[in-house]
């Protein structure tokens, strides 16, 4: 018998997960299919910054969610802390971005009315007050600018935390069950195939994220919505030595430092197209410990603890899907590219706002699924549900 579900959710990352939490607490019958145990790929290899800051112009339209989202995330991790028993280690105190080419120093003044334009909190400090609040950056920077918003949250814990909560709220997980076939009767959704198996659902979501656009290939269905590509990130993890401690994201134009409770820094991080191959390089290993000894010398003599690398769900224009398609019943969820952690609580008030009201707060336009397709309505082979 074919078990039914209000929402099917594709994917247990950070993403697939919160939305889970987030409807779960509607008290509706949710199902999360992951292809393995969730919550492993691009969230478990994520740095954790929480930082609305845009690193180009192609990411200012991103701005308000990530504002919004950033807002939403103190009573975020005090639902998935309570529900699940597990600290995130979330803390917001503020990122210093170090500037060390001249360019940078004449174009400071520049960039920071650009960041207040965006209603961004950012302030040009001077190099020796950036000491007194880290006193081991490096010597010789040009500049500094002070981000007193954002914060910081460990990725693995959060993730772990998020899945064992939306569990405690009562969603049914399914690991190991692929999804390969959407369920279309006419032009509406009516549930997913995950690991052989019809699971028929009111809502299905589709929040795998780089492997999204590879979903059910045959039909072309992702190509259209969700056309997702792997980015691959390196990183590395480091004990520093005695005396050394990081409270706070340093950065620069080249990489960032993100400590940890336990004192450990996080070096990150590389921006490949590698296909979907998760490896660490030489090359990769050799750009994050130049950025991060630049940032902070005093690493120099830091072991080296772990390394590892994640594919970051990218997208077309660099910003993510979100919102429904033009078949009913189908939703997207995916392609947070470099900021799913920080974005997961506004995309799961987003998702819950649009199953439970039909409509959302916040205007999401810019991120929808039909951007890709030019609003020409979808016709697709249906396969029929039994
Ligand atoms: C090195 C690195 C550093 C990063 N740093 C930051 C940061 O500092 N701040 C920030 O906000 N973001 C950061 N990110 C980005 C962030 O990690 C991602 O945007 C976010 O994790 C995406 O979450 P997701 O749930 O969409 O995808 P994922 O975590 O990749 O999860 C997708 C899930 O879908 C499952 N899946 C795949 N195919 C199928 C299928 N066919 N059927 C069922 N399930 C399937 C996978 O097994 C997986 O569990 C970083 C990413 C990387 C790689």
């Amino acid at each position: 018998m074919v078990k039914t579900f209000d929402v099917a959710i594709a994917g247990g990352g950070i993403i697939g997960a919160s939305i889970a939490f987030e409807l779960a607490a509607q008290s509706l019958r949710v199902v999360v299919a992951d292809r393995q145990s969730p919550g492993l790929e691009a969230s478990w290899a994520a740095a954790g910054m929480l930082s609305p800051r845009p690193d180009s112009p192609r990411d200012v339209p991103l701005v308000p969610l990530a504002k919004e989202s950033l807002r939403l995330y103190p009573q975020f991790v005090r639902a998935v802390e309570d529900v699940s028993g597990k600290p995130v280690n979330y803390a917001r105190e503020g990122a210093l971005e170090i500037l060390f080419a001249p360019s940078e120093e004449t174009d400071r003044e520049r960039t920071v009315s650009e960041l207040r334009a965006l209603g961004l909190g950012v302030e040009p400090i001077s190099l020796d007050t950036a000491r007194v609040c880290e006193p081991s950056i490096a010597r010789h920077p040009r500049a500094a600018v002070w981000l007193p918003d954002e914060g910081a949250v460990e990725p693995r814990l959060l993730v772990e935390g998020v899945l064992a909560g939306a569990r405690g709220r009562g969603a049914e997980f399914r690991p190991h069950c692929p999804v390969t076939e959407f369920l279309l009767q006419r032009d509406r959704c009516v549930g997913f195939v995950a690991g052989g198996q019809q699971i028929a659902a009111g809502h299905v979501i589709v929040a795998s994220g780089c492997f999204s656009g590879g979903i059910a290939a045959e039909t072309n269905l992702m190509a259209r919505y969700a056309p997702t590509r792997p980015v691959r990130g390196q990183m590395l993890a480091l004990r520093p030595p005695e005396g050394l401690q990081l409270r706070r994201v340093l950065r620069s134009e080249r990489g960032y430092l993100v400590p940890r409770k336990d004192g450990r820094v996080v070096a990150g991080s590389t921006k490949e197209d590698a296909g979907f191959e998760k490896i660490v390089t030489a090359a990769g290993i050799r750009k994050i410990l130049d950025a991060a000894l630049e940032l902070c010398p005093g690493l120099e003599s830091a072991e080296i603890v772990e390394n590892w690398s994640g594919l970051r769900p990218g997208t077309p224009d660099d910003l993510p899907i979100l919102g429904a398609t033009d078949i009913d019943g189908l939703m997207i969820a995916t392609g947070h590219y470099r900021n799913g952690i920080l974005l997961a609580p506004v995309t799961a008030k987003l998702v819950r706002e649009w199953i439970t009201n039909g409509r959302s707060t916040f205007d999401a336009k810019p991120f929808s699924p039909l951007r890709f397709s030019g609003g020409v309505k979808s016709r697709t082979a249906a396969h029929t549900a039994d």
